[in-house]
């Protein structure tokens, strides 16, 4: 018999719940750790960033007060006490998560974890090597920040989103490489401190992944907020490091300078160094250790989760492929499925957005209605102050059946679960318009973009007669 049950290497949010429900199905269990629990999500990802939006946000808010009839004055941003504070939060829920392993009973080994041919885990520890024998392992080793050979990562002017989250002032001026998710959340965060900005993007639009309209109205948002957005574009050359910045060469022929720049280009995967050649666990060409329905490696009782399998590198994603793979380890039968993943982006305004994009459905020749309802017509946004944005459903025309969202504006983050669930149910445009919603409500934009594809919303004018 195995010392343990189940050994889970990393203790991100795909390894720390994958253990727990391990725990909760009766296994022994054992989490190795090489940095702090709570991984990339707690540390350096989700918590930190949407923490210093909290305090952006806020003072954005503050400096609209007069329009709300409020006056504030001497508006001013903290940063050692906007710094502190985000590491008050992560410690919290660091803590929160040392507290439920040790109440489930799991063993938290702190070191650096491999496999070997045997299918033991070798953990170099600080006192020494540690070999666990383990009937079942679940890799969930997560990403890194993927860096670009054009910069020397060491100079002090370059920045990972790592770097970002701990800088130690607010820095002038701030190139950002790549118009994603992760750079577009610190433009929000760094231009509401005064920092100017010059985004880069490679490609011909923001957000090259998010629905066409969505996009298009984010970068006209991204613009009246002062930040400049250079689409098909990138840096050609480093001119120059200082201490105090960079000077760069853009494939457009100019040149650039600022004190900071972030490289925000994607993830890369952490599998190396795991031992996978010599147990026969097989990755692609990118280091994405190949899985199956569910979340099985090409070698038996080997399972992995998380950033490490690549597909949609988001938290609730881990999670959800850790508890697929802690109910197989310990006997059950789960499978994931990946049709109703909500996905969301914390700028200002926010996105939220689950299943199948207007875009994509053209691309894919489907029969769809893509029905809108702007927030500029909606009671609560316009008393918020916050009537920028529209939802938008995307709903098969045969069926009526709604196959995907996307919303942009005030709690598009919140909002968009009502249609996940929704998707979930395989419920229709029809469901959702013969469900009552309260007013004054944000939700109420869903109901109206429901109604308004049946040609029914009260406040949609109908299309002018010729
Ligand atoms: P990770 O969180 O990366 O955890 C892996 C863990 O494994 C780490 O703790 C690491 O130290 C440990 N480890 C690695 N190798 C070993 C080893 N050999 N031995 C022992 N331990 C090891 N996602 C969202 O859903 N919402 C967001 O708002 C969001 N914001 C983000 C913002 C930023 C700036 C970044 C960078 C990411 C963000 N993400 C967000 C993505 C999210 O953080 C990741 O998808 C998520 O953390 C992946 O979880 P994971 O458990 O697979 O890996």
């Amino acid at each position: 018999m195995s010392e343990y049950d189940v050994v889970v290497i990393g203790a991100g949010p795909g390894g720390y719940p994958a253990a727990i429900r391990c725990a909760q199905r009766g296994a022994k269990v054992a989490i190795v750790e090489k940095d702090k629990v709570g991984g990339t999500c707690l540390n350096w990802g989700c918590i930190p960033t949407k923490t210093l939006l909290a305090s952006t946000e806020l003072i954005a808010h503050a400096r609209e007060a007069e329009k709300f009839g409020v006056k504030i004055t001497g508006i001013e941003p903290d940063w050692t006490a906007i710094q502190d504070r985000k590491q008050k939060v992560t410690d919290t829920l660091v803590g929160g998560i040392l507290q439920l392993l040790k109440a489930n009973g799991i063993k938290l080994i702190e070191g650096s974890a491999s496999i070997n041919k045997d299918k033991n885990v070798v953990v170099q520890a600080a006192d020494g090597e540690v070999i666990l024998d383990a009937d079942k392992i679940i890799i969930a080793t997560g990403s890194d920040p993927a860096e670009l050979p054009t910069f020397d990562f060491s100079q002090p002017a370059v920045m990972t989103s790592t770097d970002a989250l701990a800088l130690d002032h607010i820095p002038k001026s701030l190139i950002i490489v790549g118009s994603g998710v992760i750079g577009s959340e610190f433009a929000c965060v760094f231009s509401v401190l005064g920092t100017e900005i010059v985004m880069l993007e490679l490609m011909d639009r923001m957000l090259p992944t998010e629905d066409s309209r969505v996009a298009k109205q984010m970068r006209s948002t991204f613009r009246k907020q002062g930040i400049d957005i250079r689409t098909e574009t990138t840096v050609e050359e480093v001119l120059e490091y200082r201490p105090d910045g960079i000077k760069v060469k853009l494939s457009s022929g100019d040149e650039l300078e600022a004190e900071k720049l972030l490289v925000s280009i994607g993830r890369k995967f952490n599998s190396a160094g795991l031992g996978l050649e010599e147990t026969g666990v097989e990755t692609d060409e990118r280091g994405r250790i190949i899985v199956d329905q569910t979340m099985e490696t090409s070698v038996d009782g080997i399972f992995a989760v998380g950033d490490v399998v690549g597909g949609i590198l988001l938290a609730h994603t881990a999670t959800f492929e850790g508890l697929c793979a802690a109910e197989n380890a310990t006997g059950g039968n789960s499978t994931m499925k990946y049709h109703v993943v909500p996905a969301c982006i914390f700028t200002t305004p926010e996105i939220g957005s689950v299943g199948i994009n207007a875009d994509r459905a053209e691309e894919q020749g489907l029969d769809v209605i893509v029905s809108r309802f702007s927030f500029g017509a909606l009671g609560k946004a316009l008393a918020m102050g916050e009537d920028y944005g529209f939802v938008q459903l995307v709903i098969d025309a045969k069926t009526d059946v709604v196959l995907g969202a996307q919303i942009m504006g005030p709690h598009a983050s919140d909002l968009v679960h009502e249609v996940a669930v929704a998707m979930h149910m395989g419920t229709t445009a029809a469901d959702i318009s013969a469900t009552i919603h309260a007013h004054p409500s944000l939700p109420e934009a869903i109901l109206e973009a429901a109604e308004a594809a049946h040609g029914k919303a009260i406040h949609v004018a109908p299309p002018r007669k010729k």
